[in-house]
């Protein structure tokens, strides 16, 4: 399989309050960093769009329970929790895209409440490779909301991490996304160039 200028890399959630120290711990998210970056390198070295997806909340963002919402406070923009974890390699003209920024939009319509989609759009995208956390929640979210915009859609299974809060709620997510269209592919399916195969291969 071979990168194009059609395809972008889109890493989700990737924030210090999804992660074990967090706020709201979605998954052990930091195990998946080295490949995450591995992904970074190969498409940058094909020139590729970047996307970072993050939640950017105002402080009185619906969602938290100190709002009357569900959810514990979580990446309220400007903070820390809100940071992309340090260890990414976030490529100087990656592409960030906030979510939840309205506080009075409990979210998850990223392609029509964010500026996402126009992003992929302006770029000429059609193909996107999504990875990050957690499997059931927002990965499998974006998935699907992708492919239901007509978007080819590859999931990065080896860079991906569930949160497995309930049992086999991973392997439904990953039930429901095959049957939308996205095809779970792995590293190894990418690295075409033997140029950069040394430097790839898990
Ligand atoms: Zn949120």
């Amino acid at each position: 399989m071979e990168i194009s200028k059609k395809d972008a890399l889109v890493i989700v959630d990737m924030q210090y309050d999804f992660l074990p120290e967090g706020t709201f711990p979605q998954a052990n998210g930091e195990i998946i960093i080295p490949m995450l970056n591995k992904y970074i390198e190969l498409f940058t070295s094909h020139q590729t769009a970047i996307f970072f997806i993050i939640d950017w909340h105002p402080v009185n963002h619906c969602s938290f329970q100190s709002n009357g919402g569900r959810l514990p406070v979580h990446c309220v923009e400007g903070t820390h929790g809100a940071s992309i974890h340090a260890f990414l390699k976030v490529p100087a003209d990656a592409i960030i895209i906030r979510k939840g920024t309205n506080h009075d939009k409990d979210i998850h319509c990223l392609f029509e409440e964010s500026s996402f989609d126009s992003n992929l759009k302006a770029n000429r995208i059609t193909t996107l490779f999504i990875g990050g956390i957690a499997t059931e929640f927002d990965v499998k979210d974006t998935a699907i909301e992708a492919c239901h915009q007509g978007y080819n859609v590859f999931l990065l299974s080896d860079a991906i991490k569930e949160a497995d809060i309930t049992p086999g709620s991973s392997a439904l997510a990953m039930k429901q996304m095959k049957e939308v269209g996205t095809k779970a592919i792995q590293i190894k399916d990418l690295i075409i160039d033997p140029n950069l195969g040394e430097l790839l291969v898990p």
